[in-house]
């Protein structure tokens, strides 16, 4: 079995090589040669963590296996040590035998990047200049940083709730020679496209904040309850997921759906449209919408990436198992 210890994936992992494994995978999910497990969630009862099992089975890639982790909200003060702790286990689907273990804190935070880019590549207008962030977290930063390489941007604007981590933005953008402006709400109109990537449980963006043509990367809302968008401005957005029925449950169109303003037959997966399936945006006017809710493929697909860079480069640890 091979070990990918978490601090090696830093120098090991690149933007590009997990845009084209989330890629890849999304393409699978929709051609029917890839799918999710159900998620395992449970409050533990101990030192109030959340933990569980995101799996699949990429048939096409030959990527069998699952995430295990969750967030334990006591360890940054206690130990610390970051809150959210994961780790991917691949296993080898022709024979079931344990493949690999690998650190999947960062890749977390690159395979979510990968998602949203991944959308901004094949739905935002080919013309898109100026990139609106809502949220200015740790996920934030990477999603704006991926983002960036995916059109020609000359500007980011930025909100969020509290204003006092808006250089957090401010840094990554300073690092890709774009300036930053931070504005109120209607001051995205000005975005061509918008990531959400908060942990908010009320609508932020409505369709006041929205121009005509704008493509919504939704990156935050990843449980029932969450929210970032309101449930009229994802209803006049063409809409578009990584998997339909985590988008109706616990992604960003679980309250349109709710609310009788769309069905789940108008969403369409990623996928096809990476597929040539379905021809994407169709016009220059319309609101397309990513509802990316995070899928243990995505997961499973950069650290099957990693794993290969690091045997490539001499790293990974081989342990008899
Ligand atoms: P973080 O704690 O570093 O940042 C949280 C962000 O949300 C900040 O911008 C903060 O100002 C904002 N925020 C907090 N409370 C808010 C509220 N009530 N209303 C509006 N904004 C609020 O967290 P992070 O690691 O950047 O994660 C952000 C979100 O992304 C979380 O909700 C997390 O669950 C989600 N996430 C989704 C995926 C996915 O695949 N879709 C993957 C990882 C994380």
């Amino acid at each position: 079995m091979l070990i990918v210890p978490e601090r090696e994936i830093a120098d090991l992992m690149t933007r590009e090589a997990a845009f084209a494994a989330v890629e890849k995978v999304f393409a699978a999910m929709a051609a029917d040669d890839a799918y999710n497990f159900p998620v395992v969630r449970e409050a533990i009862g101990h030192e109030d963590a959340l933990y569980g099992f995101k799996g699949g089975f990429d048939r096409a890639g030959l990527t069998l296996g699952l995430k295990a982790g969750g967030y334990w909200p006591n360890n940054l003060e206690k130990r610390g040590i970051i809150n959210h702790q994961s780790t991917v286990f691949l296993f080898d689907p022709d024979t079931g035998k344990a493949r690999a273990m690998v650190g999947g804190n960062l890749l977390t935070a690159l395979r979510t990047a990968a998602a949203s880019s991944v959308s901004i590549r094949h739905l935002a207008r080919e013309d898109a200049r100026v990139i609106g962030m809502v949220g200015a977290g740790h996920q934030a930063t990477f999603q704006l940083r991926a983002a960036l390489e995916q059109r020609e941007f000359d500007k980011v604007i930025g909100w969020n709730l509290h204003p006092e981590m808006l250089p957090n933005l401010e840094k990554v953008a300073a690092e890709a020679g774009v300036p930053f402006e931070a504005v109120d709400l209607p001051g995205l109109r000005a975005a061509d496209v918008i990531i959400s990537i908060t942990s908010s449980f009320e609508a932020i963006l409505k369709p006041e904040h929205v121009s005509p043509g704008t493509h919504i990367a939704c990156m935050g809302t990843d449980t029932t309850g969450k929210q970032e968008v309101s449930a009229a401005l994802l209803a006049k957005a063409t809409v578009f997921t990584d998997e339909v029925a985590q988008s109706v449950s616990i992604g960003e169109a679980q309250h349109a759906v709710a609310q009788g303003l769309i069905d789940e037959s108008a969403i369409t997966q990623l996928g096809a449209v990476i597929n040539g399936a379905h021809p994407g945006r169709a016009s220059a006017e319309e609101i397309t919408l990513f509802d990316g809710t995070g899928v243990g493929l995505q997961d499973l697909a950069v650290a099957a990436a990693v794993v290969d860079l690091a045997v490539e480069k001499g790293i990974a640890i081989e342990v008899d198992f």
